[in-house]
């Protein structure tokens, strides 16, 4: 699927990844952005090949390390042998020395919140190729694209942008289907949520996350679950996001 110029999405189950393409001097050069849930491979090296015959990436982009956008991780590097960038607050929870917090099934009602402890937690075994981004390190290769950190999903979590369209690829940070219920993930229903509460243990940080990535102003907005959004509604639906938010934060504190 076609989100702008040179960014495709492809689904793998129930979450998304990005190919970011017309990079390099030749402007044939791509990046994959996340790698979907666990026994993807064989779908997505056949989409990619369907776009770029047998050109491999420069690199692959994690937006953060949980299972299901690390499913496809082994088999693609073994595949194509590139380097995986991730920040360097989440390579522990990739190499599996942290784990993330236990999911809390019980703050949001609904089946994906109640299915959530048979997920796999475990990073992967997974050493070589991995190289950090930090405010020291940035994705040189990446033209016309900054990198944001918008912690508080996971504690290395990070979005993509590109100015000249105002592309924002959010990851986890903010979705654009309710995670929560797996109605709307069935039917992709159109709706922007903040990051899936199942596995955000600080949603403090997830908010002015949110806020950071609204300030940019996106007109095309791509997340790790759910369906593209494009012009006004994005910022309709966070600004309503946060007001929910906020709404909620006034009904706790009494
Ligand atoms: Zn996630
Ligand atoms: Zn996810």
């Amino acid at each position: 699927m076609k989100i702008a110029e040179n960014v495709f999405g492809y689904r793998t189950a129930i979450v998304n990844i990005a190919y970011i393409a017309g990079l390099g001097s030749t402007k044939k050069d791509w990046v994959l952005v996340d790698t979907g849930v666990p026994y993807s491979a064989p779908f997505i090296l056949k989409n990619t090949k369907k776009l770029f015959n047998e050109k491999k990436p420069l690199a692959i982009i994690l937006t953060h390390a949980h299972f299901d956008h690390i499913g496809a991780l082994q088999t693609l590097v073994h595949e194509w042998n590139v380097p995986v960038y991730i920040h360097e607050k989440e390579i522990p929870y990739l190499e599996s020395k942290k784990k993330y917090p236990p999911p809390t099934p019980f703050k949001e009602k609904g089946m994906m919140s109640f299915l959530s402890p048979f997920y796999p937690r475990d990073g992967i075994d997974f050493h070589s190729r991995i190289k950090p981004i930090s405010s020291e390190h940035s994705l040189a290769f990446l033209e016309g694209w900054e990198w944001i950190y918008t912690p508080g999903h996971t504690n290395g979590h990070i979005s993509l942008f590109r100015e000249k369209d105002r592309l924002l690829l959010a990851g986890d940070a903010l979705i654009t289907v309710k995670q929560e219920s797996l109605f709307a993930v069935l039917t992709q229903e159109k709706e922007i949520h903040g990051p899936p509460a199942y596995f955000t243990p600080d949603v403090e940080t997830s908010i002015i996350s949110i806020k950071k990535l609204l300030a940019l102003d996106p007109q095309i907005l791509y997340t790790g679950h759910g369906v593209p959004m494009y012009g006004k509604e994005i910022r309709e639906g966070i600004s309503d996001l946060l007001y929910q938010h906020s709404e909620e934060a006034v009904v706790k504190g009494g």
